[in-house]
């Protein structure tokens, strides 16, 4: 069985209609997964590169979380922005790596331009970095695990502390260590642990182990014998997220 099917769509922003391809629910089985939920899959088709539909039409590009449908100011500063520029082309076939980047850059692009919620713009970072991680670039992995950390923080502020969010508070600990602020991530899984509040019992071992393996990694470093450098390296908080 092919594993993409064509599905039509309308675009919420300039209303025209169009294909995308989506993955079959039987290849989307991860054969392995990442400790920040990163998938790897056996076929040769990743799910993760369909997520986002484009509006071939105008450019316009969401995923299947974003907002159902745009007031007349959000089009106008779509199109306006973004739109007016867009060079007509089609994602609507298979995809490369390099095409799902384009697609989800462009789902950031829109999805800053009409305030979409933090919570969609997190995952859309998290997943650029996952991309980037396909691909082994790690300087842009680690730039984009930030600003999906950024993202995730803000949607904690907003509405985090009531909800008891462990999965939430888990993805700000792991993302923390990734990128090396190992205090910060000691500081989340930590509070997950030890919240009795906090009934979540896969992400409570999960931040047991990370934690765990954080203590490890400090004690290998204080011998020695790590290899992870770069734990200080800082991005400038004003790059754009857009590029
Ligand atoms: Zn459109």
């Amino acid at each position: 069985m092919e594993p993409l099917y064509q599905s039509k769509m309308q675009c919420i922003c300039c209303e025209a209609v169009y294909t995308t391809s989506r993955v079959r629910p039987s290849f989307k089985r991860a054969t392995k997964t990442d400790t920040d939920f990163c998938g790897y899959y056996k076929a040769d088709v990743n799910p993760d590169y369909y997520v986002v539909r484009v509006c071939p039409n105008c450019g316009y590009a969401s995923t299947e979380n974003g907002m159902e449908r745009l007031n007349d100011h959000q089009k106008k500063q779509y199109l306006d922005t973004i739109g007016s520029r867009w060079q007509k082309q089609d994602y609507g076939g298979r995809r490369s790596g390099q095409d799902a980047l384009a697609c989800y850059k462009l789902a950031l692009l829109s999805a800053q331009t009409i305030g979409e919620k933090d919570r969609v713009v997190a995952g859309i970072l998290h997943h650029i970095a996952w991309l980037y991680r396909y691909e082994s670039n790690q300087n842009e992995e680690k730039r984009f695990l930030r600003f999906a950390l950024q993202a995730y923080i803000r949607v904690y502020e907003a509405e985090g502390v009531e909800l008891n969010n462990a999965k939430l508070m888990y993805l700000m600990g792991e993302l923390n260590r990734r990128i090396g602020e190992l205090n910060e991530a000691v500081r989340w899984f930590s509070r997950i642990v030890n919240d009795k509040k906090i009934m979540d019992a896969a992400m409570i071992r999960a931040s047991r182990e990370q934690w765990q393996f954080i203590r490890e990694e400090m004690e290998a470093g204080r011998s020695g014998s790590s290899g992870s450098a770069n734990l200080g390296e800082r991005d400038d908080p004003t790059i754009s997220t857009s590029a």
